[in-house]
């Protein structure tokens, strides 16, 4: 465990008497989690004029302040208005500024929610909200509009109601805990929550989304692992934004998770004046591949409320992912995605490879910019598939097309389906034709 100076004299502010199994102690840590502009100026020796003091008063009282006193040890305090940490844990005016695109709920999660604390957006998988509360509250946070709601962990009823709904949803085979942070629960409560979930025949993967291993490494005790590794195949997601994130006491509680097996990922949301940049994305991939994180999601920022002076035009991310797609590790990238106001979910954006196309050939363009061309097969058999498996030359196991029901695009696409067009509901003219 590392100690350094800054984070002792910060730890001696809180307790004269701490000690470093003090610092190191998760609980310790969210005890004295900052809440208060006054206890961030002491901690720090940073001080706000009277001006600004007011407008961050004011700030707080709509989106509360929280952060533990580890990730307030990360704040570089020369440049500290610059810090990409200060940025994203202390917050800013602009927080009140709102536009008439943003929402409360940009992601429509709770009109997809069938029982409290479950999104079930997609076909097979589940959001399940476990926690309200976080060890930090995020500035840039997409359910900023929960955030200082009576913080609470809800009771073990209030959870069995999501875990009756994932029992009697037989299409769910994947269980994404979410929040606020699941790991705020405790060991026990984690342990009965995911025994239950495990125990669901058709759940085949269990999913953790934590920032823990960010903003207060501490929390990734040993005894955390040994439940944990009841439980797989267990997928942990986390959270890291900028490279300074990654410090020792991170990489110790990757490298914890890592070895008790749990396949990594991380999700980034693109954040302006935070991480806007190609030189930092590409060294944070790289930083995170090499502690065996694989990233996973980069997130246009959301449309909700107060996030506007975070957001950046969605070229920016193009742009990045630009000078990661053939510059770096196929398994270093990640994929750049909206998730889509009203609940249409996460879209992929890429930069455009495909150049032109003829009946046989493809003009694709490289990362380098060499335009290059595929030659594509004159005899390619197509099969006309019925969604007969059992006649298919193809080895399809039968057990895997059960529940076999084509939506979407995916219809569209299909020989077995005769729909020849997705049609909105309300759409006028086709109304006209039934009147
Ligand atoms: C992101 C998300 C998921 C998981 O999506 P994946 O692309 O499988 O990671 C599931 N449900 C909701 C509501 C989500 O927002």
């Amino acid at each position: 465990m590392i100690y350094n100076k800054v984070q002792q004299e910060i730890a001696q502010k809180i307790d004269n008497k701490a000690e470093i199994s003090d610092w190191t102690n998760w609980k310790w840590q969210l005890r004295h989690s900052i809440k208060t502009l006054e206890q961030f100026e002491n901690l720090t020796g940073i001080k706000f004029e009277s001006k600004e003091t007011e407008q961050l008063q004011q700030t707080f009282e709509k989106f509360p302040l929280s952060i533990t006193p580890y990730y307030l040890s990360l704040i570089r305090r020369k440049d500290y208005r610059h810090d990409p940490v200060f940025k994203q844990s202390f917050g800013s005016p602009e927080e009140l500024i709102t536009l008439k695109s943003e929402c409360t709920d940009p992601l429509s999660e709770e009109k997809d929610s069938p029982v409290e604390g479950i999104t079930h957006r997609y076909p097979d998988r589940v959001l399940f909200h476990v926690s309200n509360i976080c060890s930090m509250y995020c500035r840039h946070c997409t359910r900023k509009r929960k955030v200082g709601d009576i913080d609470y962990i809800p009771s073990k009823e209030q959870l069995t109601e999501g875990i009756e709904y994932i029992k009697k949803t037989p299409q769910v085979r994947d269980v994404l805990l979410s929040g606020g942070d699941p790991l705020m629960l405790s060991d026990k409560m984690l342990d009965w929550l995911l025994s239950e979930l495990i125990r669901i025949p058709h759940v085949q993967v269990l999913r953790i989304g934590t920032r823990m291993p960010v903003v207060l490494p501490y929390r990734i005790t040993n005894s955390l692992i040994s439940i944990l590794k009841k439980y797989q195949p267990l997928w942990i997601n986390t959270h890291f934004n900028h490279p300074n994130e990654i410090t020792d006491s991170s990489r110790e509680a990757l490298a914890k998770l890592a070895d008790a097996g749990f396949p990594l990922g991380n999700q980034s949301v693109l954040l302006a004046r935070v991480n806007d940049c190609p030189k930092i994305m590409k060294s944070l991939v790289h930083k995170l591949v090499e502690n065996r994180v694989r990233p996973y999601y980069l997130y246009q920022c959301d449309l909700s409320e107060g996030l506007s002076h975070f957001r950046t035009p969605v070229g920016k991310g193009i742009e990045i992912m630009e000078s990661l797609i053939g510059h770096t590790s196929g398994f270093a990238r990640p994929t750049f995605v909206i998730d889509t106001p009203g609940g249409g979910g996460k879209i992929p954006i890429m930069p455009n490879y495909v150049i032109s196309r003829s009946v046989n050939k493809l003009i694709l363009r490289n990362y380098e910019g060499i335009m290059t061309t595929y030659t594509e097969p004159n005899d390619y058999q197509s099969t006309i598939c019925n969604n007969d498996c059992e006649k298919c030359t193809l080895q399809v196991t039968p057990t895997d097309t059960d529940e076999f029901e084509t939506i979407g695009i995916e219809k569209l696409l299909s020989d077995a389906n005769d729909t020849i067009a997705l049609i909105p509901e309300d759409n006028e003219r086709i109304q006209r034709r039934n009147e």
